[in-house]
């Protein structure tokens, strides 16, 4: 193998010298495991990006935490549910209660019998073409991709996706794209004491593709905030380090990148905490750690900073739902390690002005919701049959200019 590798290696670079291929064209041109050492000092241009139909992958979500996901008819929220488990509830668009995905008569959703237990499961679940998918630890020490049926009834093994991490259970994440999954541990290589190179993995879900569109073998670095918008694939790389002096974790973004399918390059050459792509217009909005939020015209090519971070909103998660766009500094409170700042959640048009700040300090987790309905976050705990129990709190986007308050979620368990 090693062998057939590095032949493939030298016929590859041959080629490269004897076409007289520019630096740039080669840098772009995607074969198996690009090195993103290789391709970090040049910026590719944003015109050979092609936006193809929509296909929702719900590039809306929170990155970072990803316990919920939109179905056809509501919501689907993953969360811990005692004894190992995960409890996978549903909140449909006309009530709003959660409840368990379970039809079982007489059920009290705790043990493995229920449908909507997952033992040994990530409390993370994601909605691609009419499945659910959730990843599994098994035995054997893998991460398994499972297929799971909307009603919660069927499950199906595909394929796995690598080992179970050693110090978190949390830390892969998904995004979907042209029937492929794309798996990043979203945590890096940052907490491990020696170097590991860290990929983003495409494995297409009939299996027939297995590859990394992506590797990096530098220390203390993240891939993160993959995202599917329009056919391509959007990330960022980063690197984390703890300063010991002010007992704060500093990230540094290399910069916004895109894949298509063929073609792999960076198109924005900044510090990034956070993007979100408007594609009918080909916008990409981006946030720049204490800069604030730019607006970037694919077709103009205008760039420009419509939003100016303050001392609260110095690194910020992005997101846009067709209307308006939604800052959350969850991440940068919890990074800061200091109380002076307050979680918030800010809601802006698209001209960067202040709609509404939401305080999201209860929250667990702030995810931002889809286009047509509500904003999600896990909110306290609640106590139901001697379980402790996150719970999900919503505002309607139709309220969302005035709203001041999150509505709860209740869980129904009977
Ligand atoms: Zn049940």
């Amino acid at each position: 193998m090693k062998k057939i590798m590095s032949l493939i290696i030298t016929v590859f670079l041959a080629l490269n010298f004897a076409g007289c291929v520019s630096q740039e064209t080669k840098k772009e041109t995607v074969s198996e495991n690009v090195r993103v050492e290789d391709i970090c000092d040049t910026t590719v241009s944003i015109d050979d990006i092609k936006f193809s139909e929509l296909e929702d992958s719900q590039s809306y979500w929170n990155v970072f935490t990803h316990s919920v996901a939109r179905g056809e008819y509501g919501y689907y929220y993953a969360t811990f549910g005692g004894n190992g488990s995960t409890l996978l509830g549903y909140v449909d668009d006309e009530s709003y209660e959660c409840i368990p995905l379970c039809n079982k008569a007489q059920c009290a959703h705790n043990d493995e019998n229920c449908d909507a237990v997952f033992k040994g499961y990530m409390q993370s679940v994601w909605y691609y073409k009419d499945f659910l998918y959730l990843i599994k630890y098994n035995n054997e020490g893998k991460a398994v991709l499972v297929q799971v049926k909307p009603d919660g009834t069927e499950r199906k093994d595909l394929f796995e996706i690598g080992n179970i991490p050693v110090d978190s259970s949390n830390t892969y994440n998904l995004a979907f794209c042209n029937d492929c999954v794309y798996i990043y541990d979203r945590t890096g290589n940052c907490r491990l004491s020696e170097p590991v190179q860290i990929n983003i993995r495409k494995i297409s879900l009939d299996k027939k593709t297995d590859e990394n569109i992506i590797t990096s073998d530098e220390s203390n670095v993240i891939f993160d905030a993959v995202k599917s918008y329009g056919g391509n694939i959007f990330f960022i790389y980063s690197n984390t380090e703890y300063n010991r002096e002010t007992g704060q974790n500093v990230t540094t973004s290399d910069g916004l990148y895109y894949y298509s399918g063929d073609k792999i390059g960076k198109i924005i050459d900044k510090n990034i905490s956070d993007y979100s792509i408007d594609v009918d217009n080909k916008i990409i909005y981006y946030y720049v750690i204490n800069e604030g939020l730019y607006k970037y015209e694919l077709q103009s090519k205008n760039d420009v900073l419509i939003y100016k971070s303050e001392k609260n909103s110095s690194l910020c998660q992005v997101s846009f739902d067709g209307e308006y766009l939604y800052l959350d500094n969850r991440r940068w409170c919890s990074f800061a390690m200091t109380s002076e700042f307050v979680p918030e959640l800010w809601v802006l048009d698209t001209e960067g002005n202040v709609i509404n700040v939401l305080d999201t300090g209860e929250a667990n987790n702030t995810f931002f919701g889809d286009k047509d309905n509500i904003l999600f976050e896990v909110y306290g705990r609640s106590e139901i049959s001697g379980r402790s129990i996150h719970k999900i709190a919503y505002i309607k986007k139709t309220e969302i200019e005035n709203a001041e308050s999150w509505s709860e979620a209740e869980w129904q368990m009977q």
